[in-house]
């Protein structure tokens, strides 16, 4: 049984009575390639650990568990587990948690395993949370290699767009501070049952073990690279008096130090420009 057939989708949801629910972004794939693409993109090898976000009926989670040491899946809606446990059934390395992953305690639940092996985060991701699940992995620092998932195209392009394009944004920043990015593969829409409204691409996220740019405060940091680009179109200088604590004339005397020309728009700024700016107006 080829469980990413459409017809096989159809047939298990029919005897389940199981309704796709929109809200929770089930949009399943039925291309076996592109499921090779998010296992081979991953580099899932033999004794890695495995966490998948949102299996759905199992496609992703099926190939997974056959090269690797273990596959955690997480998937909220509870209508799948009795599905998961048909298609899944048969492997015995394979454990299903009904929960909502942005509560998850991912890495206590790593922690659980003993598992001093590497750690991929996998997973064809609901669309109306990308960005929360990517920040969640990334800002709890989840003790993992690498995610490599699928996503809408235009958040993926946010995701790995750098200075001075259409697409970059305070996202792009945030990301690129705790993971190298890359795409894997452009995805259709085509593929998917339900067919969603635009087409995806898979992201590879290598978590850095060291920072790209060290600043005196994190946090301080990622408020500074939010009100750069708080207001895309007016100056730094403008959109960085939005900052608690800061009037206008301490935000241009910071950039002014810093070395970065006050008229310049956030868009146009590297993360080494932000560090810098940052760690002057943490000193102020
Ligand atoms: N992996 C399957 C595939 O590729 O066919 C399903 C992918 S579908 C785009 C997203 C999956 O994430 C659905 O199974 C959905 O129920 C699940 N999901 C949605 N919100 C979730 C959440 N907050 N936590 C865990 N799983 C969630």
């Amino acid at each position: 049984m080829k469980l990413y057939a459409q017809s096989t989708i159809r047939e298990l949801r029919d005897r389940y009575g199981f309704r796709f629910s929109k809200s929770l972004g089930q949009n399943f794939l039925t291309d076996k390639n592109i499921i090779d693409e998010i296992i081979a993109g991953s580099e899932i090898a033999p004794g890695d650990l495995v966490i998948e976000i949102g299996p759905g009926i199992g496609v992703i989670t099926r190939e997974a568990a056959k090269i690797a040491h273990k596959v955690i899946a997480i998937e909220i809606d509870s209508n799948l587990i009795p599905i998961l446990g048909e298609t899944l059934g048969d492997l015995e390395n394979v454990e299903i948690i009904n929960q909502d992953v942005l509560k998850s305690q991912i890495n206590d639940l790593i922690a659980q395993e003993e598992f001093q092996g590497r750690v991929r985060v996998i997973g064809n991701l609901p669309y109306y949370i990308t960005t929360p699940i990517i920040m969640k992995l990334l800002e709890e620092r989840v003790r993992a290699d690498s995610i490599t998932v699928m996503m809408q195209k235009e958040v993926a392009d946010r995701l790995k767009a750098g200075p001075g394009t259409k697409d970059f944004g305070a996202i792009s920043l945030m990301v690129q501070y705790f993971a190298e990015v890359r795409e894997i593969v452009r995805v259709p829409k085509a593929v998917f049952v339900p067919q969603p409204k635009v087409d995806s691409a898979v992201l590879r996220l290598d978590v850095r073990k060291e920072k790209p740019v060290e600043v005196k405060d994190e946090e301080f940091l990622f408020k500074v690279i939010k009100a750069g680009f708080g207001q895309r179109r007016k100056t730094l200088a403008n959109a960085l008096s939005t900052l608690d604590g800061y009037d206008k004339s301490a935000i241009t005397a910071a950039l002014a130090e810093a070395g970065i020309d006050p008229t310049r728009r956030g868009e146009t700024l590297s993360l080494e420009e932000f560090a810098r700016l940052s760690d002057v107006l943490c000193e102020r």
